[in-house]
């Protein structure tokens, strides 16, 4: 008997998938499955009807400018579902391309405005430079002070309104190169410039992320500790 169900939403996996972002919501459904959590995965993609209403969790990829409007018009229908599931707190990872979608706007290469879901208070500019590297940033994971490592790719630079970044850059560029933010960090969406995939090596961050898929639903969200050694190890090795 499971201690608990839970249902995850990947949005567009067969578009957004950018340096193997699926490689997150492995690592989610892998670390509940471990603490014998059942999840089930709801994979929703362009012209899919089905609902978010029963979502625990929701995480979307990053994507080329290409994938990115091919799915746009699509997201937008999402726009009230998507509002509810953050004002619930219902947990959102956002990557990338992804990420610049739950923002205002972005504005491409060519000057053009493409409005975007405006759910959350940040814009992005397109920009002739690509931001291309590994990064490393300060952040606070349940109040605990962390430095979480990637790899960023993106042309897009990201300016943030009234919301917290995810954390401060050590090393790389982060969201725009300039005011030494990365991310974006409001009640329990999280979005990222980090690709790598980013939770397999920070695996407190991914328990962070499903303690709150836990609470949508359910009073008791204590995690089993688990033996992090290989992530551990992962983390250790890669030089940023
Ligand atoms: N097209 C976006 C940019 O270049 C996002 C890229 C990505 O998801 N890696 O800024």
């Amino acid at each position: 008997m499971p201690l608990a169900k839970l249902n995850f939403v990947h949005l567009y996996p067969d578009y957004m998938n950018h340096y193997g972002d699926a490689g997150n919501i492995v690592v989610l459904v892998k670390r509940a499955k471990w603490r014998n959590i059942e999840v089930t995965v709801e994979n929703i993609t362009v012209g899919d009807k089905k609902s978010f209403a029963n979502a625990d969790l929701i995480y979307l990829g990053g994507g080329q400018g290409r994938e990115q409007l091919l799915i746009l018009p699509d997201l937008m229908k999402r726009k009230n579902e998507l509002f509810s599931c953050i004002a619930n707190h219902v947990p959102i990872l956002a990557i990338c391309g992804g990420f610049q979608l739950f923002g205002q706007y972005y504005q491409t290469s060519m000057k053009k405005t493409v409005q975007c879901l405006g759910l959350l208070d940040y814009w992005t500019i397109a920009s002739p430079k690509r931001m291309v590297g590994k990064i490393a940033i300060r952040g606070k994971i349940n109040g605990v002070e962390k430095t979480i490592i990637g790899f960023e790719n993106h042309t897009g630079r990201t300016f943030l309104g009234k919301v917290q970044p995810l954390g401060k850059v050590l090393k790389g560029h982060g969201n725009n190169g300039k005011d030494n933010t990365e991310g974006v960090l409001f009640n329990n969406f999280i979005g990222t410039y980090l690709h790598g995939p980013l939770l397999p090596y920070h695996p407190l961050l991914a328990d962070y992320i499903l303690k709150k898929a836990l609470a949508v639903k359910h009073k008791e969200t204590r995690l089993a500790p688990l033996d992090n050694f290989l992530e551990y190890k992962a983390y250790s090795n890669i030089r940023v």
